[in-house]
């Protein structure tokens, strides 16, 4: 029997490192890790024992004989990633690496003195972080996060209809409560204390912040009512205390999703999931009430480039098509989709499309009857219409112009960070500029995560850079380069509950 890695893999490799044959690529060592979407088994090395199926997080791996239906064509796809490749080194071989720490060399001393660091933010990244500096160093931990509950974008930003996904914030809440960590929720770096005053108390800080604002379309009626951005939307559904609990009007039965990436495939699932389904989630209970009352019954999602081109990973896509209840749909509207997709080689995006239904969709009409996705590709918004709300939005095709007429517009074209107080900030990139995670010009202060690499990559993606910037932090440390702190965390957290006595310190 032998095990397939499926669509909830976040590649954070810790399957990887239990394998016994090294059978799962690519590892953190191989240049392919950087870019892939996911980890694959090899089929023929695997001797089914397992281990990476009890490590993962997220409850990605499955034996190929108990794939559920949506899942099957998984075992294809782990084993299309080997038909390529060069066999791998066995475990006993000169070449392997799978149980090497994940890529940077670190050499602590022996009497190396605990460092007392804070790290702000509780998502992925933050918590990645903490991971390392617990499980590797004998650091003691200030956890900060601005809201009442941790977990940033796992708890705030993964798909309720994702709890797989969502497990590995029990992974992360493993170190709330770790003896090394002193927890403040619900404190403010910035407002309560400031930045100055957390370096003044730790060794080091890790800003792990994350992107809290989004990208413009910069087009013309992008403000209007009806015009959303899908990361408040994403807040919404997920009771995000930010974003009320009527932000959000359901009435309109088509709305239009800016956006090709994962994120837009989020929210058109949500949107058209059957909320009975979406009732055993977390989801928040306003949002599974106006689902229940709304009338949405199409998601036109926006491409600006062809289907080889788009953002979303390939898992994602082929989640798409078992939603149930709901169709697939690719809008033929122009030439060079039909080719992209009958052309597309065997692992290519685009070939996922394959026999998805094609149709030419009359935009002035009101949606088909049904629940449906329309994938519309070769379509960059030029304008959101309307006076004084959404009425449609015109984009550039092939043949023109065209204005696809809806009452509700979501833009999914990424999120951006936001300027952190007291660090520099790159405006073009909206990241803090860094030398392996050590901000540019400030000894002592670091960045992992969104905040420093952008808003791209999965969660996983966080436990490399995660990785990265603790090893600087910590050869930073043994070379004498961090600014000693005037005062020790105890007076910190002294001061936190002065500032705000709401805070929650655990
Ligand atoms: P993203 O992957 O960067 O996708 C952004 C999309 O917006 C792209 O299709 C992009 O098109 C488009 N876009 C950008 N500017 C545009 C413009 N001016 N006009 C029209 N389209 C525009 O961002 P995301 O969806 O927010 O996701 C962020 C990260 O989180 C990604 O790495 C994603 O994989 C990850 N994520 C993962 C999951 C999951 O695994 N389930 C769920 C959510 C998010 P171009 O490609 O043409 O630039």
């Amino acid at each position: 029997m032998t095990y397939a890695i499926t669509q909830t893999c976040c590649s954070d490799a810790t399957c990887v490192a239990v394998c016994p044959v090294n059978c799962i690529h690519p590892t953190p060592q191989e240049r392919a890790f950087g870019s892939t979407e996911m980890l694959h088994i090899d089929p023929t090395t695997c001797i089914g024992c397992g281990a990476c199926a009890d490590a993962c997080p997220v409850e990605a791996i499955f034996p190929v004989d108990s794939l559920p239906v949506a899942q099957r064509e998984y075992a294809a796809i782990n084993a299309a990633y080997y038909e390529d490749q060069a066999p791998q080194p066995a475990p006993d071989g000169p070449n392997f690496h799978a149980w090497d720490e994940p890529s940077f060399p670190r050499v602590l001393p022996s009497d190396f003195a605990p460092l007392k660091v804070a790290v702000v933010g509780t998502g992925p990244a933050g918590m990645y972080a903490v991971q390392d500096l617990l499980l590797h160093t004998s650091a003691e931990v200030t956890l900060i996060d601005r809201l009442p509950v941790a977990g940033g974008l796992v708890r705030f930003g993964v798909a309720p209809d994702h709890p797989a996904t969502k497990k590995v914030g029990d992974t992360f809440a493993r170190f709330h409560t770790h003896p090394r960590v002193r927890l403040h929720l619900g404190l403010d770096v910035g407002s309560d204390v400031s930045a100055q005053e957390l370096a003044a108390h730790h060794d080091a800080v890790i800003y792990a912040v994350g992107a809290s604002a989004d990208r413009t379309l910069a087009v013309p009626g992008e403000e209007l009512p009806g015009s959303v951005s899908a990361r408040a939307f994403v807040a919404w559904y997920n009771g995000h205390p930010d974003v009320a609990p009527d932000a959000v009007d359901l009435s309109v039965e088509r709305v239009v999703v800016v956006g090709n990436g994962n994120v837009a495939l989020d929210v058109a699932r949500i949107l058209l999931a059957d909320p009975d389904s979406l009732a055993r989630t977390d989801i928040a209970d306003h949002a599974l009430t106006a689902l229940r009352a709304g009338n949405v019954r199409e998601v036109v999602l926006l491409g600006r480039r062809g289907p080889e081109d788009a953002a979303y990973t390939k898992s994602e896509l082929l989640a798409l098509k078992h939603v149930p209840g709901v169709d697939l749909v690719v809008d033929d509207h122009d030439p060079r989709i039909a080719p992209a997709i009958d052309e597309a080689g065997p692992k290519d995006k685009a070939a996922v499309l394959r026999g998805v239904t094609r149709d030419r969709t009359d935009w002035a009409q009101a949606p088909a009857p049904g629940r449906r996705i329309v994938l519309r590709f070769h379509s960059a918004p030029l304008e959101v219409v309307g006076e004084k709300a959404v009425q449609g939005v015109r984009v550039a095709e092939a043949s023109g112009e065209r204005t696809i007429g809806t009452d509700m517009v979501l833009r999914a074209i990424g999120y951006r960070g936001v300027p952190v107080a007291g660090l520099p900030f790159d405006e073009t990139t909206g990241t803090v500029p860094h030398e392996g995670g050590r901000v540019a010009g400030q000894p002592g202060t670091y960045v992992v995560g969104w905040i420093k690499r952008g808003p791209s990559g999965g969660i996983g993606a966080n436990r490399t850079c995660a990785a990265e910037t603790v090893t600087t932090l910590l050869a930073d440390a043994v070379a004498g380069a961090l600014p000693a702190p005037g005062r020790a965390p105890k007076a910190f957290h002294r001061l936190a509950r002065r500032r705000n006595r709401r805070a929650v310190l655990r």
